[in-house]
């Protein structure tokens, strides 16, 4: 009997270790392991679009479901998709595009979309209704970032060239060890043109002391506080940080504007090294 005992208090101990081995492994794979993306940079995949919010008489917002309510989208920091859809004579036609949204959004991905009249992929994206698919492929870009990588980033954005600046924004300070500041620049022609503001000055002014942001309007309304006309030099110096090893400046806006700013970066003894162009 005594033996009969002994030997059921060592199985009961073995079956206990084996699950507690079995739990720990679960637990440290599950704290490990990132979820696995559901993005191929060689082959396109289809988004299911589940809802769709017009911002604007041409932006809407578009919410695509991923596979699951737990997948990620898995694209890094910086980096974009490629969208393909038909242009208005059903031509294939492949555009990048940033989404608003990070890895801690998980089930989904959305992207904020400027849609113009002669726009190729426009067309596609004014056409789209709830329940259609979009092709993407990624991800894609030459931007790598990991935290703390500079002192401060200053961004300079034009109109649609805000996802990417907002992206690596959102990302830097949902960080609680991330110490980087950002200094955003962000130019419009009207003040209606001004995409994600509410979500901009929400990071604004929970993150006073890390994110400053800067708005220039070619047309301002009569009441405004921000800059006028183009991003000046002098606006550059007042709202940037300086040129220094540890910090970058990021640009990204239409052709005319990139080219305006690298103009006026160089002239502002900001290095090659010190910018970056998405
Ligand atoms: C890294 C990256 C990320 C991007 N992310 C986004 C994003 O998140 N959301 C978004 O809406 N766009 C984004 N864009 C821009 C996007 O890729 C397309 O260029 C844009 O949607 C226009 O494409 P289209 O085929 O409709 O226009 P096109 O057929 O290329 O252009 C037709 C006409 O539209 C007008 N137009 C096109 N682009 C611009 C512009 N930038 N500024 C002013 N007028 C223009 C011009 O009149 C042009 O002649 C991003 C671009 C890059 C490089």
């Amino acid at each position: 009997m005594d033996v009969l005992q002994s030997h059921r208090a060592e199985m009961l101990t073995i079956a206990m270790a084996v699950m507690a081995i079995g739990v720990g492994t679960a637990y440290y794979f599950y704290v490990t392991k990132k979820p696995k993306g559901c993005l191929d940079p060689e082959k396109f995949k289809e988004f299911k679009l589940v809802k769709r919010t017009q911002l604007s008489h041409n932006v809407a917002k578009f919410k695509f479901a991923l596979p699951t309510p737990t997948s990620v989208l898995g694209l890094p920091i910086g980096q974009h998709i490629s969208c393909r859809g038909k242009d208005s004579l059903n031509e294939d036609v492949v555009k990048p595009y940033t989404p608003t949204t990070l890895d801690s959004d998980v089930g989904y991905f959305e992207l904020v979309i400027k849609m113009y009249p002669q726009g190729r992929m426009s067309h596609h994206f004014q056409v789209m209704r709830e329940g259609d698919y979009l092709a993407v492929k990624g991800p894609k870009g030459r931007f790598k970032y990991q935290p703390n990588q500079v002192r401060a980033f200053g961004m300079l954005a034009g109109g649609t060239g805000i996802t990417p600046m907002f992206q690596v924004a959102r990302a830097i300070l949902e960080n609680p060890s991330d110490r980087t500041n950002v200094h955003l620049i962000y130019a419009n022609v009207t003040y209606e043109d001004i995409l994600l503001k509410e979500e901009l000055d929400n990071l604004s002014s929970n993150f006073p002391n890390r994110f400053n942001i800067y708005y220039v309007l070619n047309q301002p309304p009569e009441i405004w506080e921000g800059g006028v006309g183009f991003i000046s030099k002098e606006i550059i110096q007042t709202y940037c940080p300086a040129p220094a090893p540890d910090i970058k400046i990021l640009r990204c806006g239409p052709p005319p504007m990139n080219k305006a700013m690298a103009a006026n970066l160089e002239s502002l003894g900001y290095s090659p090294e010190m910018q970056f162009q998405f």
